[in-house]
């Protein structure tokens, strides 16, 4: 148990604190408060699990806290979350998740309970008499309000009457002053969004409230009771399922249920941001041939128009924005790295084609556009029937290749077929041999009221299939062979 590692500090860089000006990599000296319960709800001597989360002797654990506090935010994680489907929030907290504690959840925009009922569970869990085990869930960014005095002023807050259960009073209480005193005793501490990642956009330049993230504001010393340092489920807005996936993989490994998730160098989920966004982009296919939108609303890649998908990590190409529908490139938006953790300084000015993006690009222009040629080519022999090929037509009003195809698709066909088919049975070569079945053309031989039995008039060849156990067969196999070894 790390339970006397929770003490968190926090490195101020140069800042301007209420008329004091912070040197550059100056530390204050500022320490974030120990937390003396930190890690008792779940018993230092427990047998099971980690602490105990595991369950108890009475058996697996039934409930579980969650502790949803905002900080810099726009409530757009809490829209996100809303909206997950796999599995959905009403899932968890219903508790039909087979093998999963149901979730208890505090939200200040959800929960029925208002006030003071309201903030009795995070007091009770605050000061260690929660008797259940709780994870905090931060959304929004944590405002640099450590240098104003406790009854001055506030940037975000939840609540009010201060952190002593009896008091009476009427001041807010500032969201720092809940994590300080609840993500020590938290089995784990969950940072959703790009704001409370990374600082996200309330951290950008010229902020004035000095805006950081969860891990920047507990430190690198913090882990939760269970020893797990922050979890960071980043965008902006983050997609709700990768938020809701993430609280069951651990609920599921903290019941003894799964495996330990994966986290990155960041503590992101490893399997939701292990890859880029464009590798699994609908319109990647543009950017390997080289053919680049020219403005929004084109169908084909948005490098052009400012995306970053190629060096951005997230799964929303994959997954979708909700239900595994929309999400960014797939509904037009070019992707400007809210995931990230440069996000938005870094990626700005948005829509503007990256740097980057001149060099790849430009090398996909110039081999894209030879291969996309090549392609086209093989296409369009590979939009022909085989018969088609044979007879020298296509019955329909609509194709334009009346005449059959021209010397040059016919020699790539020859070219395309031999390399295809080498070492195996030449497919092409067999067909040639078959009797040609032609069209019909029963309008125009018997119009559409004939009868079945003069449909066909006896003037055109009719197919005749090959002799299966005949001299054709024996003939055939022997081609088959032939073919075979060449
Ligand atoms: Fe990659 Fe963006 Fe183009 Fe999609 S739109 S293929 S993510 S560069």
């Amino acid at each position: 148990m790390a339970r006397s590692r929770a003490i968190c500090t926090i490195h101020r860089p140069g800042w301007s604190n209420r008329g004091e000006t912070l040197e550059a990599g100056q530390e204050t000296g500022l320490k974030l408060e120990k937390v003396p319960h930190a890690g008792a709800v779940f018993g230092e001597d427990a047998q099971r699990g980690l602490g105990g989360l595991g369950g108890s002797d009475e058996g697996p654990l039934t409930e579980v806290h969650v502790f949803w506090l905002a900080g810099m935010s726009c409530d757009g994680c809490s829209i996100a979350v809303t909206g997950a489907t796999a599995p959905s929030v009403e899932d968890l907290l219903a508790g039909t998740i087979p093998g999963l504690p149901k979730v208890v959840l505090h939200h200040p925009v959800l929960s029925i309970a208002a006030g003071a009922e309201f903030v009795r569970p995070l007091r009770d869990a605050a000061e260690g008499k929660l008797d259940a085990p709780y994870v905090v869930v931060l959304e929004g960014s944590v405002p640099d309000d450590q240098s104003l005095p406790e009854d001055e002023g506030y940037y975000s807050a939840m609540g009010a009457g201060g952190f002593d259960p009896p008091s009476e009073g009427d001041q807010p209480n500032r969201v720092t002053g809940w994590l300080k005193r609840l993500c020590p005793g938290a089995a784990a501490s969950v940072a959703i969004g790009t704001c409370a990642t990374w600082g996200g956009i309330p951290a950008a330049a010229g902020n004035i409230t000095g805006s950081m993230s969860l891990m920047d504001f507990l430190g690198k010393d913090y882990t939760s009771a269970l020893g797990v340092p922050v979890v960071n489920v980043p965008g902006c807005s983050p997609i709700g399922d990768n938020f809701t996936e993430v609280v069951a993989a651990v609920l599921m490994f903290l019941q003894g249920t799964g495996p330990l998730p994966e986290f990155d160098e960041l503590g992101r989920p490893a399997w939701q941001f292990g890859e880029t966004v464009h590798r699994h982009c609908p319109r990647a296919g543009y950017y390997e041939e080289g053919t680049f939108a020219k403005q929004e609303g084109d169908p084909e890649c948005l490098v052009d128009v400012g995306c970053w998908g190629p060096v951005v990590q997230c799964n929303i190409t994959e997954r979708g924005a909700i239900n595994h529908m929309g999400g960014c490139m797939v509904a037009g938006g070019a992707c400007i790295g809210c995931t990230m953790p440069g996000f938005p300084d870094k990626f700005s000015p948005f829509y503007k084609r990256a740097p980057g993006s001149l060099m790849s690009g430009g090398t996909s222009r110039v081999y894209g556009s030879a291969i996309k040629r090549l392609r086209r080519v093989t296409m369009r022999n590979r939009n022909r029937e085989p018969i088609w090929e044979r007879s020298g037509e296509v019955p329909s009003p609509y194709a334009t290749e009346r005449a059959g195809p021209s010397l040059t698709a016919r020699m790539e066909g020859f070219f395309y077929s031999k390399l295809q088919y080498r070492g195996t049975v030449n497919l092409a070569k067999r067909n040639k041999k078959q009797p040609n079945p032609r069209s019909m053309d029963i309008y125009r031989y018997a119009g559409p009221d004939a009868t079945p039995d003069e449909s066909v008039p006896a003037s055109i060849d009719r197919y005749a299939p090959p002799d299966a156990q005949g001299e054709d067969a024996a003939k055939q196999v022997d081609a088959h062979e032939e073919e075979g070894k060449g």
